[in-house]
C-alpha cells in the first residue's frame, strides 16, 4: 500500500484541533488566543493562491452528485444529502461570480444509473431551480430519493459524452462527490480512468466517509484533487477550492473568436419567436451576430453556429485569472519601520503587538491588513494603492 505516507493526508494537517491551541492570557482571556488562530486561517488562505502560473478562464464543469442510501447517514447533519445540496447551492453562488465564462452541469448517481439533473449551463439559476426541487423532496422522503448504490463508471461516462467536445482551450473537470464506499460498474473502471486521461478530464473528488481507493486512483491518474471531509465547514472548503481555475490545464492557446450581441428589448423587436437555448417564445433577448439565432441569457454557445457568446463584464471579469495580482508582500511591523501606519484600504490602524506583520504591495508600496489583504485577493482583483497612483500620475501629467 503507498498510502501509509503522511503527505497522502494532508487535508487533516490543514484542519488542527484548534481549540487545543487557544489558551487564556494573564486576565484570563480567550479574545487574543482566538484572534491568533483567526489569522492563521486566513493566512492560509492567502498561502493558497497561486502565483504566475497559466490559468485557463474558460472551464467546464460536472459536478456529480452521489445519491445512494449512503447519503442518508446523519453524520451531517440533517443527513449528508441535504448538506451537500446546501453547499452546492453555495459554490454557484460564488462560482460564476468569479468564472463568468465558465459552465456548470449537475450530474446524480443512484441505483447504479446516473443521470443528468441539469445541462451544462453558463448562469446559476437552472441549476438553484434543480437543487431547490431536489432539496424538497429529499426534505418530504430522503428514503425514495437516496437509492441503492452510486455507479461512478456511468456518471464519468455521462459527463465524458459532453466533455470531450468541448474544445481544447478549455478546460474539462468533474467534481465527484461521494459518501458511498462502494461503486457498481458494468465493466473495469481502470478503461473509464484512461478514457478521462486520454479526453485530458481532470476528476476531483470529494469524499463524505472515507477514502476509497479507486476514487483516490481516478483523481491520481487524471491530475485532480482528492480530499476527505472532516465537517460541515471542511466541505465546504473543499468545495470552494475549486472556483480559482486549476493550474496548467490549458496547455494549448489559440484564438476565440466571440460574439458581443447587445440585448434587444420587447418593444424594439415587436415579433414574438423563439429562444434557441430555453426553448420558450419571448419577445426580447440576445442575437447571435453570426446566425441571427435567438438566446435567452449570456454567456452562452450559440446552439446554430456554436460562436461563443458573452458580454463584455463577462470576459473583464475573467481576464484576471490570466493576469493574477502578486502576492503581497508579509513584514512585521517592527522590521517595517511603519509602526503607525493606517491599512491603505480601510484606513484602520495596522494593529500593534509583537508578531504584528502588515502586508506590502511590491508596487505601489501600500500597506494592508490581512483582512483586506483576502479581499483584495480574493474579490477585488487589483490593488487600490497602484489604481491610486496611477489616477494621480494622470493627473500630475494633465497638469503639465
Ligand atoms: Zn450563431
Ligand atoms: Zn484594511
Ligand atoms: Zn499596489
Amino acid at each position: 500500500m503507498d498510502d501509509g505516507n503522511e503527505k497522502a493526508y494532508r487535508w487533516e494537517g490543514d484542519y488542527e484541533k484548534t481549540w487545543e491551541a487557544l489558551k487564556e492570557d494573564e486576565s484570563g482571556s480567550l479574545q487574543a488566543s482566538i484572534e491568533h488562530e483567526l489569522d492563521k486561517a486566513k493566512k492560509r488562505k492567502l498561502h493558497k493562491r497561486k502565483e504566475t502560473v497559466r490559468l485557463g478562464m474558460m472551464r467546464h464543469i460536472y459536478i456529480v452528485l452521489d445519491m445512494s442510501s449512503a447519503m442518508l447517514d446523519q453524520d451531517l447533519k440533517p443527513n449528508r444529502a441535504l448538506v451537500s445540496v446546501k453547499m452546492i447551492e453555495k459554490f454557484l453562488e460564488n462560482f460564476f461570480d468569479q468564472n463568468p465564462i465558465g459552465q456548470l452541469g449537475f450530474i446524480l448517481t443512484r441505483s447504479k444509473k446516473s443521470e443528468v439533473l441539469s445541462e451544462m449551463s453558463g448562469t446559476s439559476h437552472h441549476h438553484l431551480q434543480a437543487f431547490a426541487k431536489l432539496s424538497g423532496e429529499i426534505v418530504k422522503d430522503a428514503g425514495k430519493h437516496c437509492l441503492g448504490e452510486p455507479s461512478l463508471q456511468n456518471s464519468l461516462d455521462l459527463a465524458e459524452k459532453t466533455l470531450k467536445h468541448m474544445p481544447s482551450h478549455t478546460s474539462r473537470e468533474v467534481i465527484f462527490i461521494s459518501g458511498s464506499l462502494t461503486t457498481c460498474d458494468p465493466s473495469p473502471i481502470q478503461l473509464t480512468i484512461e478514457s478521462m486521461k486520454k479526453h485530458k478530464i481532470r476528476c476531483s473528488v470529494i469524499a463524505l466517509s472515507a477514502e476509497v481507493r479507486v476514487l483516490k486512483h481516478l483523481s491520481e491518474c487524471t491530475g485532480g484533487s482528492f480530499g476527505v471531509i472532516l465537517d460541515e465547514s471542511h466541505f465546504l472548503d473543499m468545495l470552494l477550492d475549486h472556483i480559482p481555475p486549476p493550474a496548467g490545464m490549458v496547455t494549448e492557446s489559440s484564438l476565440i473568436k466571440m460574439g458581443f450581441p447587445p440585448h434587444v428589448q420587447s418593444q424594439n423587436s415587436g415579433k414574438i419567436s423563439l429562444s434557441m437555448t430555453s426553448k420558450e417564445l419571448t419577445t426580447g433577448g440576445y442575437y447571435c451576430p453570426q446566425c441571427q439565432a435567438k438566446h435567452a441569457e449570456l454567456p452562452v454557445q450559440c446552439v446554430v453556429c456554436s460562436l461563443t457568446l458573452v458580454s463584455a463584464p463577462h470576459l473583464a471579469r475573467s481576464y484576471h485569472h490570466l493576469f493574477p495580482l502578486p502576492s503581497f508582500s508579509e513584514v512585521k511591523m517592527f522590521e517595517s519601520g511603519a509602526l503607525q501606519q493606517d491599512c491603505f484600504s480601510c484606513l484602520q490602524k495596522l494593529k500593534q503587538h509583537a508578531e504584528s506583520v502588515t502586508y506590502i504591495c511590491s508596487r505601489c508600496k501600500a500597506h494592508f491588513c490581512i483582512d483586506c489583504n483576502l479581499f483584495i485577493h480574493e474579490t477585488l482583483h487589483c490593488c487600490p494603492g497602484c489604481i491610486n497612483a496611477r489616477c494621480e500620475l494622470n493627473i500630475s501629467k494633465n497638469d503639465d
